[in-house]
């Protein structure tokens, strides 16, 4: 069965961090976007802080301002320090008012823990762990549950002390009419979205806190107040809690997913998950058309602007085989790779240089629309955001939602009309 939609329309293709920063800059400006997506961006998976620099100790502004400087090519240079200031303040205030503020910024970085007690560099973090930052000093508790998997305080408190931080970790006890028979991430969050479960879980941790003023919990404290929840365990318990990122499913992801669906469906845009688009087909360096396939179901739409945003090889538009092929998966655009698969890895995981192939993708101009190999725009009317832009290491460089973030808003509002 085909189905086609007569009307040029606005196309989103991805529906991670970058196609969402995007589509919401297109339903701004009263672009009415379709979202197309194969299946959930990395907001599921990752722990739901941005990243936006993070390989050496500059603050995030210093290293931007040198990379704009030094590497012209790079997604920071191309777009400009004040698209990267812009999709942050948008980006605050988006989360500010859907009641799950975000806060930090460019100046620098917080060090927070992780659920296998290292610490990690987050510029941009939800309020809700800004009392993790391990900088505030002081014995820190961490508290969870034996029923979640992958989330052992001892551990976590074993590593932190490690690292000299004073640390504990205790196991709490799910009040017996909250049992069920499988605890996941979001079962846990669900939980905590329950004033009753939140009263007795602050009464143990007041009870297990000693002398800690801060405790961390998995990141589970409800999906539909997290604040409140938070709140409400900082009264019950007299100690600061803070959210620890979990093991995937990512609560903290699936509450930004959340509120950028609403933000968006409220400007008048769509999201259409489970829609992969396997082609796009152009006239004269126009995208005119692009198809998508969902269960049994080919789409055929008009195109008058499309943002690709697939996320690269971790998100699926860029794929790669053991033959050393790399392509682009949605509209099979011309894409930047070493030129042998023997250059894809370095011989160490953790090698300090990155891996060749995470370089991969399609290279733009400074209005993000894509390039050939020979240097020509591609088409007019297409910007490529986030993780499927090549020629830099974001992995690296810890930068990646970060350059999801500002490429994605700086895309939309290239597409709208608003750059020049
Ligand atoms: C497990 C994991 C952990 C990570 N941890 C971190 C971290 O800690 N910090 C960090 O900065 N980054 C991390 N990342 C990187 C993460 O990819 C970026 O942070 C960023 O969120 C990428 O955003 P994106 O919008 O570019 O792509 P993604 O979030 O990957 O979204 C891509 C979207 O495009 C869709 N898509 C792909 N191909 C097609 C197609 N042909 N048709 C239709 N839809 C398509 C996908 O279904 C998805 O909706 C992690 C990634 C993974 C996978």
């Amino acid at each position: 069965m085909t189905g086609m939609s007569a009307m040029r329309t606005t196309i989103v293709i991805g529906a991670g961090l970058s196609g969402l920063m995007g589509a919401l800059a297109l339903a701004e400006a009263g672009l009415r976007p379709l979202v197309l997506a194969k299946g959930q961006g990395a907001t599921h998976w990752t722990p739901g802080t941005i990243d936006i620099w993070g390989a050496d100790d500059r603050p995030p502004r210093q290293a931007i301002q040198a990379i704009i400087e030094s590497h012209l090519h790079h997604p920071y240079a191309l777009i400009g320090m004040h698209a990267v200031e812009e999709a942050i303040a948008r980006f605050r205030a988006l989360t500010e008012a859907a009641r799950y503020p975000y806060v930090g910024g460019l100046e620098r970085n917080v060090l927070l823990p992780t659920a296998a007690g290292a610490l990690r560099p987050a510029a941009l973090f939800p309020v809700t762990m800004a009392a993790g930052d391990v900088r505030l000093g002081g014995e820190v508790v961490i508290a969870g549950f034996r029923e979640l998997r992958d989330f052992y305080p001892p551990f976590i408190a074993a590593n932190l002390a490690a690292q000299g931080i004073k640390a504990r970790g205790v196991y709490l006890t799910l009040p017996s009419a909250f049992r069920r028979r499988e605890y996941t991430t979001v079962t846990l969050a669900r939980m905590f979205d329950d004033p009753a479960f939140r009263s007795e879980i602050g009464r143990q941790l007041r009870a297990q806190r000693g002398d800690a003023a801060r405790i961390g919990l998995p990141a589970v404290l409800g999906l539909r107040d997290p604040l409140g929840a938070v709140a409400h365990l900082q009264r019950e318990s007299g100690a600061q809690v803070f959210e620890v990122p979990t093991l995937p499913p990512s609560v903290p992801g699936m509450r930004l997913f959340a509120l950028f669906q609403n933000a968006i469906e409220q400007a008048g845009g769509r999201l259409q998950i489970g829609s992969d688009v396997i082609r796009g087909d152009g006239q004269n360096r126009r995208l005119v058309t692009v198809w998508s396939e969902a269960a049994a179901r080919q789409q055929e739409h008009r195109v008058e602007r499309a943002l690709l945003a697939t996320g690269g090889i971790a998100g699926g538009g860029i794929r790669t085989d053991q033959a050393g092929m790399v392509r682009e998966t949605a509209l099979d655009l011309p894409v930047r790779a070493p030129a042998h698969r023997a250059d894809w890895f370095a011989p160490r995981f953790l090698d300090p240089q990155g891996h060749a192939i995470y370089t991969a993708g399609v290279v733009t101009d400074s209005h993000l629309r894509p390039l050939g190999a020979d240097g020509e725009i591609v088409y007019e009317n297409v910007a490529v955001a986030g993780a499927t832009l090549g020629g830099v290491d974001t992995v690296r460089e810890r930068s990646r939602s970060g350059v999801s973030l500002a490429t994605g808003w700086a895309a939309g509002r290239i597409l709208a009309g608003f750059a020049s």
